[in-house]
């Protein structure tokens, strides 16, 4: 972005409900399950929406588990689920928000970096078919909390942008950087509705009003 070329800046963007439409992604693989026999309350039940630690660790959704244990269940054909699922996958690219490709285009392919959390190979594929990633200088898929990547990828004296639709990654991100500027994604479509913090410096509504937010000159480090 041109009026911020004297500072090297980094965006770090989420993934989901940020840049990709899980709710409606969500609907479309409970249909995918549902033609194979799965009732959505079968579904639900061995779906998870977000990572969560629990005493035995990270649970998070990873649907070829969630195949073998409804084939146990339920007796569904595994095989079909899986085929029917990975051809769901490569429909990827519509669920991505419609604001996005401008939004990403307003920057050098150096300063975006995109970090999504809850590892598994499910979410690879699910980026991978949205043909995002070339947009970015890296792309991470990670169980860490946020922070520990950034840390790692930021060098000191770069400005931090940081984008997620989760309160906590945003306070984590604030706590390690306190010079970040930190937004908090609420879209109307997104799955949840984390309410801003003292860690959230802006809260937006979509990526043009990231944009506006970053173009009207209020953000602290314009020069
Ligand atoms: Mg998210």
């Amino acid at each position: 972005m041109r009026w911020l070329e004297q500072i090297f800046m980094k965006i770090f963007l989420d993934f989901d409900d940020v840049l990709f439409n899980t709710k409606s992604f969500k609907r479309g693989l409970v249909g995918v399950f549902k033609k194979n026999g799965v009732s959505k309350k079968d579904f639900l039940a061995t779906y998870k929406d977000y990572p969560t630690i629990t005493r035995k660790g990270l649970k998070k959704y990873d649907p070829f588990r969630q195949i073998k244990l409804l084939e146990k269940k339920l007796g569904i054909d595994g095989e079909k689920t899986k085929r029917d699922m990975l051809k769901f996958l490569e429909s990827c690219k519509k669920f991505v928000f419609s604001d996005v490709k401008n939004f990403l285009r307003h920057f050098d392919k150096n300063e975006l970096f995109l970090i999504s959390y809850g590892h598994t190979g499910f979410q690879n594929k699910k980026i991978k078919h949205t043909r995002l990633s070339s947009h970015f200088a890296k792309v991470v898929v990670t169980d860490e909390m946020k922070a520990r990547v950034v840390e790692r990828l930021a060098k000191s004296g770069e400005r931090i942008v940081f984008l997620d639709d989760r309160a906590d990654q945003v306070e984590e991100i604030k706590k390690s950087f306190p010079e970040s500027v930190t937004f908090l994604v609420k879209r109307k479509e997104g799955r949840y509705n984390d309410s801003r913090t003292k860690y959230v410096d802006w809260e937006v509504g979509n990526l043009k009003e990231v944009l506006s937010a970053m173009k009207n000159g209020s953000l602290k480090w314009r020069i």
